[in-house]
């Protein structure tokens, strides 16, 4: 055996299968032509940014429109960053938003697919295998270099302007013998595994990524970690193994990993292997109110950016993923406008129409999105949703809507189903606000009047009314009936007679309504009065005209 061979089985002597074993084991997969594998390779870090979800999706919809694969991955390599159920959050967060995974972990410890494992802390001695490999080839090598020694030269390279890092002159063990690295072990040191770097200062690199177009940087020259002091890999060398193993082919990924691209296309090529396409997603942004530019959706400043924010708001999955890709491609939203009822699915989604400098990520235009995709869902979906909702985030709201069902769904079946439903819900949070009045547990009671007319003027509108209310009229004869009796009580009989000649009446039938709306909700602005009164029913009508007639001609004005 030659130096290259011992140092090899030196410093793994546990691992007899080669990588021909696991080329073997982990077959190229049997796709139609231009079927894509994408992956969501997230760190169990107990959160999710809504940046990854993105991500997450780009990658569903990549693998989806080609036929191909997409799976989920989880890189727990930095243990430092790891918490407790990390990878069930991961799962149940996609679940939620439903973005469904062909293969990889799909609980805590459990995962699908045939090229697994699909947990980068099970996968340690396939990393090694690939780097005894390289060993063997003069590849990599141990290091023994102590912190102290980094940061030394770390400040020097500091000083002299030179690249940071250990590469060259300063890669001090790029060349040791087996001999010193064998007396080296058998005393207790410890050592990280290092590519021998074949990178030159004068070359360059370039690839065409998928939504940045072509990208060309100085060829890596960097004696990368390729294991750790504990024998786990480093990112970079774990998405190489894993990406060619798996067999990505498009690897979809923030774009805070370009600048490490050169390093990862050098793996590729000293392993043998075939490099993915990339595609780099640059991070989300938002108008920043404070200096009127953008900033990248900041996990630390904005509670949006964490996609729990979303579950707990109670904005439907489909709503958030129907924003989602509005910001994606932006011809989305035309698609949407020409094709309202046609499946997301329909759509053909396109990397190279994402944003190169990032989306922007606005609240204000989720909930118009969300709002859309609540108005065209039936009472009964409203209910079903709100109502799943509330059971985990508002017990009274819980409490109220399943009391009596039928009373519910017919509170969230007013100006529904028609041509121009209203959008009053954006997201289930909304619902408490929005059908307070109809449930004594949740209303204030408070009254909200107009200026005008008058109070006295308002008790005769009321009084009035409670005689002539009819709960059988139908929706067509209602307000007729209204206007009569406003035309009766000296009202013009519409807004544009009034305004004619207003010192003739006492205001417009306009304002009448407004006095029966405010009496019988509170409010000034609702839904379609008569619906409201029909799912009251007459007796609440009555009672809540009483009341409003005790309020307003009592002192408490
Ligand atoms: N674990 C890496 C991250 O969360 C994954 C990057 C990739 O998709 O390759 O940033």
């Amino acid at each position: 055996m030659d130096d290259k061979q011992n140092m090899a089985e030196l410093l793994f002597p546990h691992i007899t299968k080669t990588p021909a074993d696991y080329e073997t084991e982990y077959p190229e997969r049997k796709l139609a032509d231009g079927a894509k594998v994408t992956r969501f390779a997230p760190s169990p870090t107990g959160f999710l940014h809504m940046g990854s979800l993105f991500a997450a999706l780009i990658g569903r919809r990549t693998a989806s429109d080609s036929d191909g694969v997409f799976y989920l991955r989880i890189e727990d390599t930095d243990k430092k960053r790891e918490v407790k159920n990390g990878v069930s959050q991961l799962v149940e967060g996609l679940k939620a938003f439903n973005i469904d995974i062909d293969e990889g972990m799909v609980s805590e410890t459990e995962s699908r697919g045939a090229y697994g494992p699909y947990i980068q802390s099970k996968r340690t001695p396939i990393y090694q295998s690939y780097v005894k490999e390289l060993v063997k080839k003069g590849l990599a090598y141990p290091c023994f270099m102590t912190e102290d020694e980094i940061s030394i030269i770390r400040e020097k390279q500091e000083h002299e302007k030179k690249l940071p890092g250990i590469y060259g002159e300063y890669a001090k063990y790029r060349n040791i013998s087996y001999g010193e690295a064998k007396r080296r072990i058998e005393a207790g040191e410890e050592y990280v595994v290092r590519l021998h770097s074949p990178g030159r200062e004068e070359n360059r690199v370039s690839f065409d990524d998928s939504i940045k177009g072509r990208i060309e940087m100085p060829e890596n020259i960097l004696d990368v970690v390729l294991l750790k002091k504990d024998g786990t890999p480093t990112y970079h060398f774990a998405h190489a193994v894993d990406d060619h193993l798996m067999r990505t082919t498009d690897v979809i990924r923030g774009d805070e990993w370009i600048s490490s691209a050169p390093i990862h296309l050098q793996l590729f090529e000293v392993l043998g292997f075939k490099a993915p396409r990339y595609a780099h997603i640059a991070p989300l942004q938002k108008e920043d109110g404070e200096t009127g530019g953008k900033r990248k959706l900041s996990k630390r400043k904005d509670p949006e950016a964490a996609v729990e924010y979303y579950k707990k708001a109670g904005y439907p999955a489909e709503a958030v993923i129907e924003y989602l890709l509005t910001i994606a491609n932006s011809n989305y939203e035309e698609w949407r406008l020409a094709n309202p009822e046609a499946e997301q699915s329909e759509f053909e989604f396109s990397l190279s129409k994402m944003s190169k400098a990032g989306a922007l990520f606005d609240l204000a235009k989720l909930n118009d999105v969300s709002k859309n995709y609540i108005c065209r869902l039936s009472a009964e979906e409203v209910y079903d949703l709100a109502a799943e909702w509330a059971k985990e985030y508002n017990e009274k709201l819980y409490a109220c809507l399943t009391d009596d069902e039928e009373y519910a769904k017919a509170v969230f079946s007013i100006e529904r189903g028609n041509e121009k439903p209203r959008k009053d819900i954006a997201k289930w949070e909304d619902v408490e606000n929005y059908v307070a009045y109809f449930y004594e547990e949740l209303w204030d009671g408070k009254l909200d009047f107009a200026d005008s007319p008058s109070r006295d003027d308002m008790i005769e509108i009321i009084e009035t009314y409670k005689e002539r209310y009819n709960e059988n009229d139908s929706a067509e004869d209602w307000f007729p009936h209204l206007r009569e009796m406003a035309v009766e009580l000296g009202y013009a009989k519409a807004p544009k007679v009034y305004k004619k000649n207003p010192e003739e009446y006492k205001g417009h039938v306009g304002d009448v309504a407004g006095v029966i709306r405010a009496a019988v909700t509170g409010r000034r602005n609702t839904p379609d009065l008569y619906e409201i009164m029909q799912t009251l029913g007459v007796d609440e009508v009555m009672r809540r005209l009483n009341r409003a007639v005790a309020y307003l001609a009592g002192d408490e004005k």
